[in-house]
């Protein structure tokens, strides 16, 4: 009998379901887009329903497709957008509210707050995660305190809080389980990340009840079974991790100093720390990778806002291009960037540099620049984006990278991944599957349920497909990245006043 693992990946904009063999085949796919929803300027939220409809759809589907049954699935697997915060009425099954995406930016001005009260370095030392409005904790706290009537539910047992693996989880086990990973959980500013615990003085500075949190459990191991009403008979729930999370484990990054990055519309960059959670001083998170067999795996992380959108700004805004993809061939028009530089911090720029005030700018423009040397600069720019940001890891750690681990849209353009090589002076490899977020939630799931035996016979299945060597000389490659920084101190505090 055929086996699979079916993998729930569900992202931002749309829910996905993948069925993978024990080759870590992709055998079916499917995927619904679902609403967001924005209600005002900075304000961005899903409908939890929609979230959970468009999730079993897609796994109905992707079953049907090929004709499997549910004793064709050894195991489900979870990967999710990671902090959107979603608070149900445990007894009618209802949420309370829309979803609050990661997006969403509501929670800014109590962000602040918590900041002027002192309390970054609690938080900081506590979770890993530098206050911010992003993640989960001042979104509940939002719900609770402007939806009518939630606190009551609270006393009354009757509400709960989750991401939207705990809301998948609870629908699919028929309301049985309210239960979230280690790495979902290191992203709500309330869970200790040295501890492994809901942290009571965090919870009280939020002044949240922890009788709504979700039981945190592994990221790896069964937590419950989908109902036999869903697909026929029970079928084992066996992981769940954050999407970035899943992605670094599906890209087998599991030994300390493994390094994978996203690129997709920003870039995601996670290293492997082990079982050391390493503070960053250098304005990167710290966060729970997963926790297997028992063991807590952290990593640093850091992200780029701009990365495969700027890609999308040639396309879209400067109409250079008609395809994302065609931005390759304009850029190997010509030999180098012709002293052109572009800073693509349309949004301010991430880590490491945290300035919220930066805006985009191309300098080094001249009679002779043209299309070619601007998408040439753009590709550049994406690249040296994840230079600083591997820099600040190193300064971090004390460690270099030996190899890059590779995903997302923008990791098929092959001049961008030679040069991301080139400028980091160190092996990308790029693997054939690229639906890593999927694929690391299959792998956690098939691990627990014996579908595969260990990470050892995992990395039989992670395959490559290419790998880019460094070629660049070390002059060049100085040169380079000096006129990169001279062009992002220009773009920094550009919006301030
Ligand atoms: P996300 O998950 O963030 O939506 P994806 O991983 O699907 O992103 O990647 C899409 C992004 O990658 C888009 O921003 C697009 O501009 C960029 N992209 C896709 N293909 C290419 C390519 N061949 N070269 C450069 N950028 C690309």
């Amino acid at each position: 009998m055929k086996q699979y693992v079916l993998a729930l990946d569900q992202g931002t904009t749309s829910s996905r379901s993948i069925l993978f063999d024990h080759d870590g085949n992709i055998c079916s796919s499917k995927q619904l887009e679902f609403t967001q929803i924005f209600p005002a300027p900075g304000l961005v939220e899903h409908d939890p329903m929609e979230i959970w409809l468009t999730q079993l759809t897609t796994a109905k589907l992707a079953m049907s497709a090929i004709g499997a049954q549910a004793q064709n699935i050894v195991a489900i697997g979870i990967a999710n957008q990671r902090e959107t915060t979603i608070v149900w009425n445990t007894e009618t099954g209802i949420p309370v509210y829309n979803a609050i995406v990661w997006q969403d930016r509501r929670t800014s001005d109590m962000i602040d707050l918590l900041k002027q009260q002192g309390h970054a370095d609690l938080f900081r030392r506590k979770t890993g995660l530098i206050l911010d409005a992003y993640f989960s904790g001042t979104k509940l706290k939002w719900i609770l305190d402007n939806v009518a009537g939630v606190r009551e539910l609270a006393a009354e047992g009757k509400l709960a809080f989750g991401t939207s693996d705990s809301w998948l989880t609870w629908n699919l086990t028929n309301r049985r389980e309210h239960v979230t990973d280690e790495s979902n959980a290191s992203r709500t500013l309330l869970f200790n990340i040295h501890t492994g615990k809901w942290d009571e003085e965090l919870l009280k500075i939020l002044d949240i009840p922890a009788n709504i949190l979700p039981r945190v459990v592994p990221s790896s191991g069964v937590i419950g079974e989908a109902s036999s009403g869903l697909f026929g008979i029970r079928v084992p729930i066996a992981g769940i991790a954050g999407d970035q999370q899943a992605a670094t484990f599906g890209n087998l990054c599991i030994r300390p100093g493994m390094v994978k990055n996203t690129y997709g519309t920003g870039c995601f960059l996670l290293k492997n720390t082990g079982t050391k959670a390493l503070e960053s001083k250098n304005n990167l998170l710290t966060t729970i990778g997963w926790n297997v067999n028992g063991e807590r795996n952290y990593c640093l992380e850091g992200s780029v806002f701009i990365a495969g959108a700027a890609v999308q700004w040639v396309r879209d805004g400067l109409k250079f291009i008609d395809e994302a993809a065609e931005i390759e061939e304009l850029a190997n028009h010509v030999k180098d960037n012709g002293g052109v530089y572009m800073v693509p911090a349309f949004a301010g720029l991430g880590a490491p540099h945290w300035d919220q005030y930066a805006r985009g700018i191309i300098v080094g423009i001249t009679r002779g620049t043209s299309q070619a040397h601007i998408a040439r600069a753009t590709l550049e720019s994406i690249a040296f984006q994840v230079s600083d940001v591997v820099q600040a890891m190193k300064s971090d750690s004390g460690i270099g990278l030996t190899a890059l681990r590779v995903d997302g849209g923008a990791c098929k353009n092959n001049f961008l991944m030679q040069f991301q090589a080139d400028i980091l002076d160190c092996v990308v490899e790029r693997p054939t599957c690229l639906e890593l977020t999927a694929l690391g939630a299959a792998y956690l799931a098939g691990l627990a349920v014996g579908f595969w035996k260990s990470t050892d016979e995992l990395e039989q299945v992670w395959k490559v497909d290419r790998i880019f060597e460094p070629k660049m000389d070390a002059t060049t490659r100085n040169d380079l990245l000096e006129h990169w920084h001279k062009a992002v101190s220009r773009s920094q505090g550009w919006a301030k006043e």
